[in-house]
């Protein structure tokens, strides 16, 4: 690859996944500006980026200790040339998981989809976005019932989630779990919703 290619990244960083299936995995977290959306309780500041070359990435990455790398942002699938630099660190036999919120399609070489689709822009998912993934990861912002129905019927995933929704240090964790017993007592429903807590913000690691 060429290695003075550019990227927006926010940071990079090892620490534990702290949400979803894959809770508690050492990984590499390599953050990009920019997103597709504007989340209103959006805890990510993805408009606070610097310019990286692939050397940089690369350089710093290697640093770390994990084999891991959970590529995530802002929004990931729209960065430029993000498919070169999947691949290259796809041949330093890393193992490459993505968070994105599921409106763009997924570069080559991902292991793992953790898809978090948002309720505040149902009508665009309604006509746009990935139809598989390994997670299904929806925050809780109202009431999720019927937008959950709509993700059920159009993103085939191994696992769904709910997470409760963090506004100035508070989480809508009883909501959250009243609206999974919801989703949970329905008959003939063979999905399962399960919880998911952003563990990292309770131990205030990152
Ligand atoms: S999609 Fe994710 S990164 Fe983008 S604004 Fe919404 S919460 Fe923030």
């Amino acid at each position: 690859m060429n290695l003075e290619t550019k990227y927006r990244i926010v940071e990079i960083f090892e620490s534990m996944q702290g949400e979803g299936y894959n809770t508690g995995m050492l990984a590499i977290f390599l953050r990009f500006g920019k997103c597709n959306l504007a989340c209103a309780w959006c805890d990510t500041p993805y408009q606070k980026f610097s310019i990286l070359t692939a050397r940089d990435i690369l350089q710093k990455i290697t640093q770390y200790q994990a084999k891991n790398i959970i590529i995530t942002g802002g929004e990931p699938t729209i960065q430029p040339d993000i498919q070169t630099l999947i691949t290259e660190l796809k041949q330093l036999h890393y193992y490459l998981a993505i968070e994105t919120n599921g409106l763009k399609p997924i570069p080559k070489g991902i292991d793992y989809i953790a898809t978090s689709p948002k309720k505040a822009y149902q009508a665009i998912y309604h006509t746009k976005g990935i139809t598989e993934a390994d997670e299904v990861r929806l925050v809780v912002d109202g009431d999720m019932f019927e937008f959950c129905q709509m993700i059920e019927s159009k993103i085939q995933a191994k696992n769904y989630y709910l997470s409760p929704c963090e506004i100035n240090g508070q989480m809508n964790i009883q909501e959250t779990m009243q609206q999974l017993g919801k989703l949970n007592s329905r008959t003939n429903n063979p999905i399962h919703w399960n919880l998911s807590l952003q563990t990292h913000k309770l131990i205030g690691i990152r």
